[in-house]
Order: structure tokens, then C-alpha cells, then sequence
């Protein structure tokens, strides 16, 4: 009795972002938890056939959840899902994209640092991707880049899209350029601190403001002409996979969003 007073129990929210076998019949889960951020628990028994936790488990799922703290991993005593996203399980691309999402997450976040606003920012991706009257590519596609312009906006990677990143003069909307290294516009005066960084339309940065600043539900309406969409695409795009290489040289999965650029 003695150790299980020293043992604390905790009940959260959380969406499932990862799954691993571990052993005969139990499984790791990586959680993105409202209270407590990202959390990794085992769960005993969970691939047995009558496991009350197993099909509460699955990635995506948000779920209700009471763990109760290990010396190592803590473990998950009771589950229930909430929502398990049936119309996003039914596409093939939107399965795809998700697993994206939550594998962006799962990397780029520490574990038990709470942010309630990437829990709210994943369960929101989720629940648009879900809808049914969310199709095409372009659309999912603007969805994706404004969920990583946020996603890593909260992070602290935010791109500097109202002033000059050198002489710090607001834009004008003519010449200017983006820096990847820099992480922002340049004015066309000051390019020269950043010779690779790229010419950029001033609609292309009112398009990647309004996907940084706006909820899904009104980028999932934005209507862009084919060559502005491409170079807004392009542009975060480039910005994401550079961050990546930077902050996790992860090759392998900058690849991954590569393949994932070419399914569509
Ligand atoms: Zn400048």
C-alpha cells in the first residue's frame, strides 16, 4: 500500500501521435495531452484481443485519459476515445497528411512542456482535414502549409512578414525578397545580406500572412490563382524543410514531405 500512495494518478485529454510495439501484448503511446504536453506511456496488455484500452488507442484519437506516473514511462489505467475522425480515415490523402501532421508534432515538440495552444492547433487540423467538404488538392494543401506556418509560429519560428529583417523598414509593396537563412523579407536594398534569398510577390506575402494569422475555416475559402498558389506553396514549403534540416537534420524526413509534395 505503502507504493501506491507514492504513486501519482493524472486524467487529461489527449491525441494519439505515435504507436510502437513494445514486448508480447503491450504498446508505447507518444500523446499530445492538453494538460501536460507531450507525454509517453506504455499500455499493458493493449494488443490482446479483449483489451478494454485497444481500440481507444488509435492514432489520431482524441481520447480521455488517466495515466498513472512510473519511475520510467508512466502507464495508462483507463481510456475512452472521443472522437476517432471516421471521414479522415476514409482518404487515402488525408490519412497521409495527418500522419504528417502528427509526425511534424511529435518531433519538433519536447516532452511534458505543456502548451495548451498546440493541443488546440492539432485537434483543430484534425477536425478540418475530417470534413467531408474539405477535398482538393489545392485546398488541403493551403490547410497543411497554414498548419505549419502556426504550428511553427508557437514554436517560436514565426517568419518576419511585415518588416525589412534588416533595416527594419515596414514593406513596401514592390521589390522585396524571402530568406530562408534569415527567416523573413529583405527590402531590395538590404538583399545583399542574404544573396540566395528569393524574389517574392507582394501577394504571395499577404497570402502566407493571411495562412500564419487565419483559422482553417476561412483559409479552406481562400481562392488563389495557379501561379501565386505555386509560389506561396514553394515558399513555406522551402521554409519548412529548411527549419527542419536546421533544428533536427532530418534528412530522412524532409524526404518524406518531399514524396508527400508529389502524391498530390
Ligand atoms: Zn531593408
Amino acid at each position: 500500500m505503502a507504493r501506491s500512495e507514492k504513486m501519482k494518478i493524472y486524467k487529461t485529454k489527449g491525441i494519439v501521435l505515435r504507436r510502437q510495439d513494445l514486448g508480447e501484448a503491450d504498446r508505447i503511446l507518444t500523446i499530445y495531452t492538453s494538460k501536460y504536453g507531450k507525454v509517453r506511456a506504455k499500455a499493458l496488455g493493449v494488443r490482446k484481443v479483449l483489451s478494454k484500452l485497444g481500440g481507444h488507442l488509435e492514432l489520431f484519437n482524441i481520447v480521455d485519459l488517466s495515466l498513472v506516473e512510473g519511475k520510467g514511462l508512466d502507464t495508462i489505467t483507463a481510456c475512452r476515445a472521443q472522437e476517432s475522425f471516421r471521414n479522415l480515415r476514409a482518404d487515402l490523402k488525408k490519412t497521409s497528411l495527418a500522419y504528417y501532421v502528427v509526425e511534424l508534432l511529435d518531433k519538433l515538440t519536447p516532452e511534458k512542456q505543456k502548451d495548451y495552444r498546440i493541443f488546440k492547433l492539432l485537434k483543430e487540423i484534425l477536425a478540418t482535414l475530417n470534413q467531408k467538404t474539405i477535398i482538393g488538392t489545392d485546398k488541403l494543401y493551403l490547410v497543411i502549409r497554414s498548419f505549419e506556418l502556426r504550428f511553427l509560429s508557437l514554436l517560436g519560428y514565426a517568419p518576419q512578414l511585415k518588416k525589412c529583417l534588416t533595416c527594419g523598414k515596414l514593406i513596401k509593396p514592390n521589390l522585396n525578397y524571402f530568406s530562408l537563412k534569415l527567416g523573413g523579407l529583405l527590402c531590395a536594398r538590404c538583399r545583399k545580406q542574404d544573396i540566395r534569398s528569393t524574389k517574392i510577390t507582394p501577394n504571395a506575402i499577404k497570402t502566407i500572412r493571411y495562412l500564419l494569422e487565419k483559422d482553417f475555416s476561412l483559409t479552406v475559402r481562400l481562392k488563389l490563382d495557379k501561379p501565386l498558389f505555386k509560389e506561396a506553396r514553394n515558399i513555406v514549403s522551402n521554409f519548412v524543410k529548411y527549419i527542419l534540416q536546421r533544428e533536427l537534420k532530418a534528412r530522412d524526413f524532409v524526404k518524406k514531405i518531399e514524396k508527400l509534395e508529389r502524391f498530390a
